[in-house]
């Protein structure tokens, strides 16, 4: 059994409210304690040694639109940087909505060999809104929870059903929040810029609505919800007040919905366009509110690859989303971090144990005998994104030419180093 050693580190593992100078040992796939000898040594001196990263929001588009990204492709640029366990949608074709299809996902990440690939199961068959998919069929397949996302899940009827049978498998439901009679042709968000612009807006009450309904469902029928991609103040709001009451209700903050704002749209440059849209900057402070006092408690990407040629069509006609795998870490330290908004433990949290906990899934801790995901942070590394390194297949983000600090320098997944640009 070879042993690895993270030596001399600055050992944050929020799971265990811990935060301290040390070394962490990693053998047979586990963290273990101190061994008589390592096999191979990382001098982690001036570096962070977190528990591998989670982004509990990523597309990985396959099967379906392979042009896009593939399962293979999505998990490199994933330990590009420093995610060691995906959570993908199941918005592909055909949509993971059976067993079968979960347990694709999990064959095809294996084959591939890069990070851990958590399927998240349709709520509805094929996406299709009219019944039900196998939920049970899909926990068995390995789904870790349930969404439509891409979509709303329209019906109120079927979202209460949802959260009955999610429960049955202490499973969450994903939701993407979107009232689609308030949403029809828009291009970004309602407000003085769309207006200005003369293009067409969705107001934040059509997400702010469906953040409303679902929190009421899950306190109705005590499931857990998890709001995806919060994008306005007043949805911040509701999920505070949720949580205040007891209900079981999460929400997670994407970084361009904290680091942009509709201003942005003025370039006609489609990597500002998203779903939900790019807001004003009270939203973003009201997101980062959020993030500081516990409210949005999970932090993920919403990693949306689109081919050159989609995005690359008229406005109105381009598809939404942004990649992110490969920007997460450097952008929400650069502007979480540096102005003093969120302290490292605490941001680390939110992009470990706290997905894990949402997902139920054995991840995101660095505990004696729990699985060996481990990043390894520079805190300290300035440099400048640069599109065109990345390992996604696409290149659809607005944060080309960026000057960050912070980068991960060391992926491990299940014991094994995967990436390492350290000594
Ligand atoms: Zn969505
Ligand atoms: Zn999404």
């Amino acid at each position: 059994m070879s042993t690895l050693l993270l030596k001399n580190g600055r050992v944050i593992d929020p799971s265990q409210n811990l935060d301290r100078i040390g070394d962490v040992w990693l053998a047979g796939g586990k963290i273990v304690g101190p061994q008589s000898r390592a096999d191979r040594t990382l001098d982690c001196t001036g570096l962070i040694v977190s528990p591998g990263l989670i982004d509990m929001h990523v597309h990985l588009r396959e099967p379906g639109r392979e042009e896009d990204e593939t399962i293979a492709t999505g998990t490199q640029a994933a330990v590009n940087g420093g995610v060691t366990s995906v959570a993908c949608m199941p918005n592909t074709e055909p949509s993971i909505d059976s067993q079968a299809a979960a347990e694709f996902v999990i064959q095809q990440a294996k084959r591939a060999g890069h990070c851990n690939v958590f399927p998240v199961g349709a709520v509805t068959k094929g996406r299709n809104q009219l019944e039900l998919a196998e939920m049970g069929g899909l926990v068995k397949g390995g789904a870790v929870a349930f969404t439509d996302d891409g979509s709303p899940v329209e019906s109120a009827e079927m979202m209460r059903r949802a959260l009955e049978y999610a429960r049955m498998f202490d499973r969450a439901v994903l939701v993407h929040a979107e009232i689609s009679e308030l949403t029809k042709g828009w291009v970004m968000a309602e407000g003085a810029v769309s207006t200005r612009l003369g293009l067409r807006g969705m107001p934040a009450v059509a997400e702010e609505i469906m953040i409303y309904r679902d929190i009421a469902l899950a306190e109705l029928t005590g499931g857990k919800v998890h709001i995806l991609h919060v994008s306005s103040a007043g949805a911040v709001d509701l999920i505070r007040q949720g949580r205040a009451k007891g209900i079981r209700v999460s929400g997670e903050a994407c970084p361009h919905h904290f680091t942009l704002t509709d201003e942005c749209l003025r370039t006609f440059d489609s990597n500002y366009k998203m779903a939900p849209p790019l807001r004003t900057q009270r939203d973003v402070d009201a997101i980062i509110a959020g993030l500081k006092d516990g409210t949005l408690s999970v932090l993920a990407t919403d990693h949306a690859p689109h081919a050159p040629e989609k995005k690359a069509r008229e406005f109105d006609q381009c598809p939404n989303g942004i990649i992110g795998l490969e920007t997460f870490l450097p952008i929400c330290a650069t502007h979480l971090i540096r102005p003093g908004h969120l302290t490292w433990p605490e941001m680390i949290r939110k992009m470990t144990i706290n997905p894990a906990e949402v997902l139920g899934i054995d991840r995101g801790t660095l505990q004696l005998g729990r699985i060996a995901d481990v990043t390894v942070i520079d805190p300290d590394a300035e440099w400048t994104i640069d599109i065109a390194k990345f390992k996604t297949k696409s290149r659809n983000s607005p944060y080309h030419g960026w000057k960050v600090t912070g980068k991960a320098v060391a992926t491990i997944v299940d014991g094994e180093l995967k990436k390492c640009e350290i000594g």
